[in-house]
């Protein structure tokens, strides 16, 4: 698994667990297992002893989802800091440091490829790249995504992982979650599927609108989910919130997911969905059949 290596760059450090230090060898989180980086490599970034699952780039998941080749678009979508935000630093400052640091424009990418044979757009998004906040750009680009999907009549898959909507674009960034909503209606009404595949974590306006409306809400294990954090929350409603709260494994019990699939078995397990959904996959695909689908 060349490519994983490869595409591991250096990152901002955004928290203290779930996620790989360069170096040979990495603690996990979960057990405290010292693991060979090569070894988490190879396994998804998931710990071989505890199955926690690390944090991905949008390029490694993009590598694992798709059969080999795939097609970006609307790279060179760049935001014009439309209301010349500052806090600690101008918001300017802060975007020329992180599109440096992770040579991605913004915080999603966006491509088409093909899951198991399956034509397939794919969004998939950067937490290094401002805590993977949704702004004009990623809202715009996954719009394109959504609508190239419905002219391909192909199906779309969305692996959300964010904090939410970005504050330095204040109103401009919310209108992205109607302006997302409204392209995956669209493609509803087109008949066309949309699996979405929430990551830890997805949060704020992000599951507020796109991360919670697939045909699918696939979660992966222990990710956290939810829209406000709990800190905000246990102070408004002045009650102590129940252990696990916000976990996929919590939020499934309470009906607000449809699965937690394992890293390891996810494209697999939306391959599946998709031909169950009626995708059908392109001629002389070399794709072995998933279960259950007849030939
Ligand atoms: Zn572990």
């Amino acid at each position: 698994m060349a490519w994983f290596t490869k595409t591991r760059k250096p990152i901002a450090p955004t928290d203290k667990v779930s996620r790989v230090p360069e170096g040979l060898y990495i603690k996990c989180p979960g057990c405290s297992q010292l693991i060979y980086n090569k070894d988490l490599a190879v396994n998804l970034a998931v710990c071989p002893r505890c199955a926690s699952h690390f944090k991905m780039s949008a390029t490694e998941r993009l590598a694992m989802l798709f059969d080999g080749d795939y097609v970006v678009h609307d790279a060179d979508l760049v935001s014009t800091d439309p209301l010349e935000f500052h806090d600690t630093k101008p918001y300017r400052k802060r975007l020329d440091a992180t599109i440096a640091s992770t040579g991605m424009k913004d915080a999603v990418v966006t491509a088409t490829g093909t899951i198991d044979g399956i034509q397939t757009v794919i969004a998939a998004m950067e937490y290094s790249f401002i805590g993977g906040s949704m702004g004009v750009v990623v809202g715009e680009k996954i719009t394109r995504a959504i609508e190239r999907a419905q002219d391909l009549r192909a199906p779309m898959v969305i692996v959300s992982c964010s904090g939410g909507a970005r504050m330095m674009e204040g109103a401009l960034s919310l209108m992205q979650m109607a302006k997302t909503s409204a392209a995956l209606a669209r493609l509803d009404r087109a008949g066309l599927p949309y699996i979405s595949v929430l990551t830890d974590p997805t949060t704020g306006g992000v599951t507020a609108s796109f991360a919670m409306l697939g045909d699918l809400n696939i979660a992966e294990p222990k990710a956290l989910i939810g829209f406000a954090g709990p800190r905000v929350i246990e102070q408004t409603i002045r009650q102590k919130l129940p252990e696990g709260f916000q976990r996929s494994e919590f939020l499934l019990e309470h009906g607000m997911i449809d699965m937690i699939v394992d890293r390891r078995e996810l494209k697999a397990t939306i391959a599946r969905a998709l031909v169950f959904m009626g995708a059908k996959r392109a001629a002389g695909s070399d794709a072995p059949p998933a279960a259950g689908e007849t030939a």
